[in-house]
């Protein structure tokens, strides 16, 4: 049997996770892996849409218990994936109404049972642009000290993972117009 890696990347909204990995993704199939990427709350919307849900923006705003149950059904179909490497674009924490609530939660985390975590960061400048540049989202109020505090925020969810799972955390770092030098840093890294 081939081996299955599951990578589990986190950043905060605007960090360039879904673009960074579509450039992994090209140099992975470039090199004959077969790869494939996740996006957990699509994964949840599609779930969501079937109770009448729709905006994907609406889901963290959705009640904790009900974001727990989209959470976990989410995790069951990701750990079905056998392919050579997974890997699934989420975020360490959702800013619900209700707080900062954790994305990756040990029960899903015991699901999914990932080898490798990647720390998605910019810097905060960078980031506040970036969202305010995409036009296609529909994001909460953003000012940097927001940002500021969501990146630690990360941080601090992102131990948490490492220390339930055992598995390792690599920080990235997301630089403008840097894209490839990322993209390969995490491949390196993880050895893809
Ligand atoms: P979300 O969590 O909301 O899905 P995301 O982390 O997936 O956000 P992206 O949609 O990939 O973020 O990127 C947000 C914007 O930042 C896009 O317009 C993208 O082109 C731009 N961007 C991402 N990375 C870089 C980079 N290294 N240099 C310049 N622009 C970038
Ligand atoms: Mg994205």
């Amino acid at each position: 049997m081939v081996e299955n890696k599951k990578i589990i990347l986190v950043g905060i909204p605007g960090v360039g996770k879904t673009t960074l990995l579509t450039t992994m993704v090209e140099i992975l199939k470039n090199h004959k892996k077969n790869v494939v990427v996740i996006n957990y709350g699509s994964l949840m919307f599609d779930v969501a849409k079937q109770n009448g849900l729709q905006d994907r923006d609406e889901l963290r705003k959705l009640s904790v218990s009900e974001q727990q149950r989209l959470q976990k059904i989410a995790a069951e179909q990701i750990s079905e994936h056998d392919e050579e490497v997974v890997i699934i674009d989420t975020h360490a924490f959702i800013n619900s109404p209700e707080g900062y609530y954790p994305g990756l939660p040990e029960h899903v985390l015991k699901i999914i049972k990932p080898d490798n975590f990647v720390s998605v960061s910019a810097k905060p400048e960078e980031i506040y642009n970036r969202r305010m540049k995409d036009d296609t989202r529909n994001r909460d109020k953003i000012t940097l000290a927001n940002i500021k505090k969501e990146l630690d925020v990360q941080s601090g969810m992102i131990s948490a993972c490492a220390v339930i799972t055992g598995s390792p955390v690599r920080l990235v770092l997301n630089g403008e117009g840097k894209i490839d030098e990322a993209a390969d840093k995490i491949i390196k890294a993880i050895g893809l």
